[in-house]
């Protein structure tokens, strides 16, 4: 029996040994056939289901300039745009908050981020490689993917100097796991709740209530989306008040959660009675719409589009920001308080869950300076959720009234069919 134990262990000792040889023979022989010169990444962003990221090497290459992720046996090429000026050559993968890698489309395995330079001579081409120095202060970055057919994979983004060969190197180590128990793939937020009803209509001598039909709502997305497989986070689930910020704060949630999206749920409302309804959704700046046009074409199925054109970027797609004029009142309010005033973006989004959950990306900036308001811990974060704010449709138009008291699961539907939609997950 001893005997056999001992066996065992040789056994694996040697399976071990051959295992970390190989891995980091590969890690070898691909920084061996890099050159001496190395890029420098200097910015890098997680926004959503999206990597963003941009660097430069000081040497300005010509020829055809790509970045890929590759190991021994395939090379992944990423779409990203290369440009050089001033002795330099720089690439840069989106202009868009929420574009660069998909990372829900990475394949299992272990990759090493690379620039790779292929020359045209004659008829025949021969290649370069360039490794990639990380210097941002996010050396390590960890990513799990949205859960599908119960299934999760782990994305692990490393940043080290390689022993033997002295070569700064950024690799992608890419495995299934399952989803951690404090890890979610959504945050729904039912807006308002508790001593804050939100905007309220009276039909028929009877009082509806914004956070009574959000929280409906949500629940019922919730169900959806749960059916689909998704761990969803809420950010209440009865009728109670929840703060913006501090450690379960509701823009703090999302990002606690490492949640891919956000989704605040609201129901607009004006002065009086409305004679127009449709929904309005919030997105956040300077991204690509796909996903917010996918949210409106089905909640627009449902109540139509809203004609309101202040804001209005596209039908149903709406940004509010803060101007120079708005920062500058704002900055005077906070003074006149006896506050240190907070350091606003022009630009940033004026709703604070879309602005706060969005980190970096959406010029977040509740640092914690003012004690009343509180802290957003991620108001500096490079790592956050894509939020989006739906106004559903107005409380205070009939039609729209009546189709949330009468079928809330319509709504349900839309948003669940819209991420189904945009993310594949059935
Ligand atoms: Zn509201």
């Amino acid at each position: 029996m001893k005997k056999l134990f001992v066996l065992i262990l040789v056994v694996f000792l040697i399976v071990g040994t051959l295992v970390v040889t190989k891995i980091s023979f590969k890690k070898n022989t691909l920084l061996e056939q890099t050159e001496e010169n190395n890029f420098d990444l200097n910015e890098i962003t997680i926004f959503g289901t999206h990597l963003n990221m941009s660097g430069c090497l000081n040497l300005e290459l010509t020829d055809t300039l790509s970045l890929v992720l590759k190991n021994n046996d395939e090379e992944i090429n990423i779409d990203s745009t290369f440009n050089n000026k001033d002795g330099q050559t720089c690439f840069n993968l989106s202009n868009k908050n929420n574009g660069g890698i998909f990372l829900e489309e990475l394949k299992n395995g272990d990759y090493m981020l690379l620039v790779k330079q292929t020359i045209k001579n004659n008829d025949k081409e021969t290649y370069k490689y360039y490794s990639i120095k990380n210097n941002t202060d996010y050396k390590n970055l960890e990513y799990y993917t949205i859960t599908r057919n119960n299934k999760n994979n782990k994305i692990n983004i490393n940043s080290n100097v390689d022993k033997k060969t002295n070569k700064n190197y950024i690799e992608f180590k890419i495995n299934e796991s399952k989803l951690p128990n404090d890890v979610y793939d959504i945050t729904i937020d039912a807006g308002h709740g508790g001593y804050d009803p939100g905007s309220n209509y009276v039909l028929d001598g009877t009082t509806y209530y914004e956070s009574n039909i959000t929280l409906k709502i949500a629940l019922l997305l919730k169900d959806r989306l749960e059916d689909m497989g998704l761990k969803v986070k809420m950010t209440r689930e009865t009728d109670i008040n929840v703060d913006p910020y501090g450690d379960m704060g509701r823009a703090v949630i999302p990002n606690e959660v490492n949640s891919k999206y956000s989704l605040s749920i609201h129901l607009n409302s004006d002065y009086g009675t409305m004679n127009y309804g449709g929904v309005e959704v919030y997105v956040p700046n300077n991204i690509d719409y796909d996903f917010a046009k996918t949210l409106v074409n089905n909640i627009g199925e449902v109540v139509g589009y809203s004609r309101k054109s202040t804001d209005r970027i596209d039908n149903g797609i709406y940004f509010t920001y803060f101007s120079k004029r708005d920062i500058e009142d704002s900055k005077n309010d906070m003074i006149d308080e006896g506050n240190k005033p907070y350091d606003i973006k022009e630009g940033a989004p004026y709703m604070y869950m879309i602005r706060e959950v969005g980190g970096v990306n959406t010029y977040a900036y509740i640092d914690g300076r003012n004690e009343d308001y509180g802290l957003n811990k991620y108001y500096n974060s490079i790592q956050t959720a894509e939020p989006y704010l739906l106004e559903l449709g107005y409380i205070n138009y009939k039609s729209d009234l009546l189709k949330f008291v009468n079928n809330p699961e319509k709504f349900a539907d839309a948003i669940a069919n819209s991420i189904n939609e945009y993310l594949h997950i059935s």
